[in-house]
């Protein structure tokens, strides 16, 4: 069995704030187990509006936003015991309106595909993770820089062990499993019937409502992390411009939470090492092997395709239920309910980077 010291997590996301969003828990988990956890911002958030209110009009933070969310970003990953790795791509921005504006010059998502993986490859091979996570391939919501923080995590994923991909990017290592973060509906309603228990409004019933509108995923792994839901926030809040301190993030007290759903959800996407399906632990399969790190640096088998030879492969999200009142708007493009030419997930998702 592997100790804890001798494994390795990286998280990659699109913006700093999404790894306190998504996941945050966990990560704290295993960082506070020993496991040494990695987060990756593929882009800096240079074009996320603020949407803290109280700091809407802080003319120091307008001056420089990229430089105040990198300090964000460095106080977040100190309260979650992480480490942190700018990709050092810029933010495409949500595009909004009808029809929709092109995105803007040399941002992430118009990058090369070959220039991106290559900065990703190049991170895994430093810091050698046995597992990843990432986004699916809907990236959650459809934000530009998420669905390429798919694409790119997927493309290095295949790349990164392979001698004879990006050979200056230092020496071949294959990450074993890679997850998608997960969000669950269940979870969601369950917490707004403690809520509505206690003789309050359901916090949570319109994202609910915009859930319902979403391909279902298969979440395969919940990983129990509740008593590090108190870190998950603080490093949320450390991210004072992106995070409204009264909002919904905030809205189910803590104890609330902990009892009525103690875990976070992933949804396990590929696996080299076999798997036991439902699992809770992103690194199981792999704490049973001898010598994880040997088996990372040997190059992978792969099929005739030169694809790689999986033990597991993700399910494809849930069949839909043809009867739901719902399924005409059950969708992957944004889902704007409420006509305000957002889409309807953003103000949720609680960052606009
Ligand atoms: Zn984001």
């Amino acid at each position: 069995m592997t100790t804890p010291q001798g494994l390795r997590l990286m998280a990659v996301h699109a913006h700093p704030d999404d790894e306190s969003s998504k996941g945050a828990a966990t990560s704290a988990r295993y960082a506070s187990e020993g496991v040494d956890v990695r987060v990756v911002s593929c882009t800096g958030g240079e074009r996320g509006d603020i949407l803290n209110d109280k700091l809407k009009d802080d003319a120091d933070i307008l001056r420089d936003i990229s430089g105040v969310r990198r300090r964000e970003m460095a106080r977040a990953a100190e309260v979650l015991g992480v480490s942190h790795t700018w990709l050092g791509f810029a933010d495409s921005g949500l595009p909004e309106g009808d029809p929709l504006p092109p995105l803007p010059e040399g941002c992430f998502a118009l990058e090369p595909l070959t220039v991106t993986t290559e900065a990703l490859v190049r991170v895994i091979r430093e810091f050698r993770p046995h597992v990843l996570t990432t986004y699916d391939e809907n990236g959650g919501y459809p934000h530009p820089d998420h669905i390429q923080t798919h694409v790119v995590t997927m493309a290095a994923f295949r790349a990164a062990g392979d001698p004879a991909a990006y050979p200056h990017a230092g020496e071949p290592w294959q990450p074993l499993k890679v997850y998608y973060n997960g969000w669950s509906p269940e979870r969601m309603e369950r917490l707004d019937e403690a809520m509505v228990e206690a003789g309050h409004e359901p916090p949570y019933a319109d994202w609910r409502a915009n859930l319902r509108r979403r391909p279902r995923r298969v979440l395969t792994t919940r990983i129990r992390c509740a008593e590090h839901f108190p870190q998950r926030d603080d490093a949320l809040r450390a991210h004072a411009t992106q995070v409204d301190p009264d909002g919904h993030w905030f809205a189910v007290p803590l104890e609330v939470q902990q009892r009525v759903w103690p875990t976070e959800e992933f949804e396990l996407a590929r696996s080299l090492v076999p798997v036991d399906l439902p699992e809770d632990d992103l690194f199981a399969g792999i704490r049973e092997l001898a010598d994880p790190d040997e088996v990372c640096r040997r190059a992978p088998e792969r099929d005739a395709d030169g694809e790689l030879v999986l033990a597991y492969e993700g399910q494809p999200p849930l069949p839909v239920d043809e009867d739901a009142p719902d399924v005409a708007a059950r969708s992957t493009e944004p889902q704007d309910a409420d006509g305000d030419g957002q889409d309807d997930m953003r103000s949720e998702e609680g960052h606009a980077g």
